[in-house]
């Protein structure tokens, strides 16, 4: 019997081959009627023998392309009109936006093969992309996703690619990047003087880098500077004119096996590098290593990354280059560049020469970084290959914003059970990143249509994010709700795992304004995304100089110092009584006597900076957590690390004394242990400590589920070793797996906490 049926398919269906997928399947079951873009998501209808019908819908979800994510599907009858044929009709707009834009995504196979195969019209074409693979997000302005609404409509198609793009054959049906050397975007090289070089761009471009050069490269997200990573000089030079002492530098190297020439690389390694995402993977050095010391200075792990555009595959596609270093183009403290004429006016400050195109970048995305440990992978940063793929929660929330804390901000729009999380937007803590977030914060809210019933932010009154939520007029009629920074850590967590059954919360970071105005960063908490309750922390430490001291991780070193052994610890034989002049330590010691600008902490962040500090580690840190980086570290070169002692103070909280822990490090250093087994040993009690704490939790609130949150975590020795002891003692564990534990997530904790409070 004949039956026309109509067909609403919602989640990621355009621009990743979608159309000519369901033409295609529509085609095989013998089906006619037609497939459209819509704003809610793709409509079909489709006619012919009910049987078929049945068996076609399920096809979708079954055989869908593979960036497609359906979400979703409706399929209702009708009685059939009487078409002819199956066709593709012209994009509908208006109407309610539910799709989902599509992450950028480096080259497919069948792309990559035409990169490099002699003769194809596309042979060394660096824009090339197909409906399988490409960028979207940082081409797209506006929905439907249409080339008129991306960067490429600058660019009419040749009758070529035309073709392509009409035949529901090609693998560039409907592919709206889609180009050609005759019809699309060009590459040419560019030096301080504006002069074009060479015939052949990417051929000058890896002399210049064999050469020793810096150049600037225009990538998807944004503008990177590169030089040659076996290269110790210009390595150097890179350091020096981007003034970035010894913040690691991620790698780029055209394949696996270039990689495994420096890195170690498992199978869960090698196939997180070769995902489409294409993030930077951090792997564990190969000792001795043919690349630069100075690439990832006092760290056992580097950051690398496949190509992911053909630009850099052609770039890297030479027996000469092994690897190339790969960071974000800008000055120090600003965001990425996107535009040419910005890049021209201050790279050319740190770069020697520029490789630029002409296909322009809508939005800046960063690289995505995630780190392994064991078979799970973890995000530092989620951003380029992630962003803006929402995230799917167990619950359903109001329409929220989180608009995050300061540091590794993000954005974060809730809607039904979807997050929608940006892209990691950096430290907001200048104006040109602020004016990069409110961009993406209208972006979301147009592409997303998303009408807030409330705004959440951080309860510290000085960041910029929380002046956005409170003065943008936007949310002038919206209810404001402020939300504690570790609370939105670990409501983060616990949506991300579903969970609205009562937790035990261990959050653990640098710096967060508490609810008694104090700095928190060693929390402990119980209860349920309604309330939780804080319950236990560090024993407060003094910050002597406060900021100062987060930049000079000394002065926390004298600091855990004087507060453990008082005045007795000049004259103390280790690391850190060395390296700083017995008149600076005598200065910090006075003023916190006379409590002088030194504020207290609970922060387990510092605690790690204290420990870092005194064994000599990190004395003064350059990018943030290179104490406690280094000393993780550190740490993996130990072979038994002793459990150091430590207390528990149970009154109203549970304090966790440090004091004995650091008795027992100073003990060690004066008999001459290695720095290596302290630091382990310095892990494991840490390890200890939460455990020590979630047991009494769970005694006394009959809880079992813990949960992992804040930066420090990103520490996978602890997170991996802590771990391992709660499940052995019977525990439920909770970490994250979507986003970064560092305060990437606070945006969607801020937002779930707020929509709670609004229910
Ligand atoms: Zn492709
Ligand atoms: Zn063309
Ligand atoms: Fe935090």
């Amino acid at each position: 019997m004949e039956s026309l049926a109509r067909i609403k398919v919602r989640g990621v269906v355009q621009g990743v081959g979608f159309r000519p997928f369901v033409f295609r399947l529509a085609t095989s079951f013998s089906l006619r009627g037609w497939v459209l873009n819509s704003p809610e998501g793709v409509i079909i209808e489709v006619e012919g023998e009910k049987k078929k019908i049945e068996e076609f819908y399920q096809a979708l979800s079954r055989f869908s392309p593979p960036l497609s994510r359906i979400k979703g599907k409706r399929i209702s009858f009708y009685p059939p009109r009487g078409y002819r044929s199956f066709f593709i009709r012209e994009s509908e707009r208006g109407g309610k936006k539910e799709v989902l834009i599509s992450p950028d995504i480096s080259l497919c196979k069948d792309c990559l093969k035409e990169l490099f195969t002699p003769g194809d019209r596309r042979w060394f074409y660096p824009f090339l992309n197909c409906t399988n693979c490409g960028p979207r997000f940082t081409i797209i302005f506006d929905l439907p996703y249409d080339r008129e609404k991306t960067t490429m409509r600058e660019f009419k198609m040749c009758e070529e690619c035309q073709f392509e793009y009409k035949s529901p054959l090609s693998r560039r049906y409907h592919a709206e990047p889609n180009s050609c050397p005759r019809c699309g975007p060009s590459l040419w090289l560019e030096d301080r003087e504006g002069k074009k070089i060479g015939k052949d761009p990417i051929k000058e471009a890896q002399r210049f880098l064999k050469e020793g050069k810096i150049l600037g490269v225009k990538g998807v997200g944004g503008y990177l500077l590169t030089c040659d990573a076996e290269n110790e000089e210009v390595v150097q030079k890179l350091r020096k004119r981007k003034r970035r002492e010894a913040k690691p530098l991620a790698l780029m190297a055209e394949n696996v096996e270039k990689v495994e020439k420096f890195c170690w690389v498992n199978q869960t390694e090698r196939k997180l590098l070769e995902t489409l995402a294409r993030p930077i993977v951090l792997l564990r050095k190969k000792e001795p290593s043919p690349l630069a010391k100075g690439i990832a200075p006092g760290l056992n792990w580097l950051g690398v990354m496949l190509p992911s555009t053909p630009l850099h595959y052609l770039l890297l596609h030479s027996p000469h280059i092994l690897a190339i270093v790969s960071t974000s183009g800008n000055l120090k403290g600003e965001p990425m560049i996107i535009s040419d004429g910005e890049a021209k006016e201050k790279l050319f400050s740190l770069a020697d020469f520029l490789l630029i195109h002409n296909r322009k970048i809508w939005l800046r995305c960063d690289d995505s970084v995630i780190k392994p440990r064991g078979k799970k992978i973890f995000f530092f940063r989620r951003a380029r290959g992630y962003a803006p793929f929402p995230l799917e929660l167990k619950f359903e929330l109001k329409k929220m914003v989180g608009v995050g804390a300061e540091l590794k901000n993000t954005l974060c729009f809730t809607r039904g059970k979807y997050a929608f999380v940006s892209p990691y937007i950096g430290d907001l803590e200048n104006l040109r990143t602020f004016g990069d977030y409110k961009k993406i914060f209208e972006h979301f809210q147009k592409i997303f249509e998303i009408e807030p019933e409330g705004v959440a932010y951080d309860m510290h009154p000085d960041y910029l994010s929380t002046r956005f939520a409170l003065e943008e007029p936007f949310f002038s009629s919206l209810p404001r709700i402020p939300v504690q920074h570790h609370k939105a850590h670990l409501a983060s967590c616990t949506a991300e795992n579903g969970l609205e059954e009562k937790v035990i919360g261990v959050v653990w970071d640098g710096t967060g304004y508490g609810e008694d105005g104090r700095i928190w960063g060693g929390e402990f908490f119980v209860g349920d995304l309604r309330d939780f309750k804080r319950v236990g922390f560090f024993l407060p430490l003094p910050l002597p100089g406060g900021d100062k001291a987060v930049e000079e991780p000394w002065r926390m070193g004298v600091s855990l110092l004087w507060k453990t052994l008082g005045r007795k610890i000049q004259g103390l034989k280790i690391p850190l009584l060395k390296e700083i002049p017995s008149s600076k330590v005598e200065l910090i010691i006075k003023m916190m006597e006379k409590k002088i600008n030194s504020p207290l902490t609970s922060s387990a962040g510092r605690l790690f900076d204290a420990v870092s500090a005194i064994l000599g580690v990190c004395l003064f840190s350059s990018y943030e957590a290179q104490g406690a980086s280094q000393l993780q570290s550190l740490a993996e070169k130990g072979k038994r690390g002793r459990l150091y002692p430590f207390r528990i103070k149970e009154n109203k909280y549970l304090v966790v004394d440090t004091l004995p822990l650091l008795e027992g490090v100073v003990e060690d250093l004066e008999r001459g242990e290695r720095r290596e087994e302290i630091a382990l040993g310095f892990h494991k009690t840490l390890g200890k400590i939460i455990l020590e704490v979630a047991k009494r939790l769970r005694e006394r609130e009959g809880i079992n589920n813990v949960c992992l949150s804040g930066g420090v975590f990103q520490n996978t020795l602890l997170s991996g070793s802590t771990v391992f002891l709660l499940k052995k003692a019977g525990f439920r564990v909770y970490e994250h797996r979507l986003l970064s534990p560092n305060d990437e997530n606070i945006s969607l904790g801020q937002a779930v906490i707020g929509s709670f409070k609004l229910q």
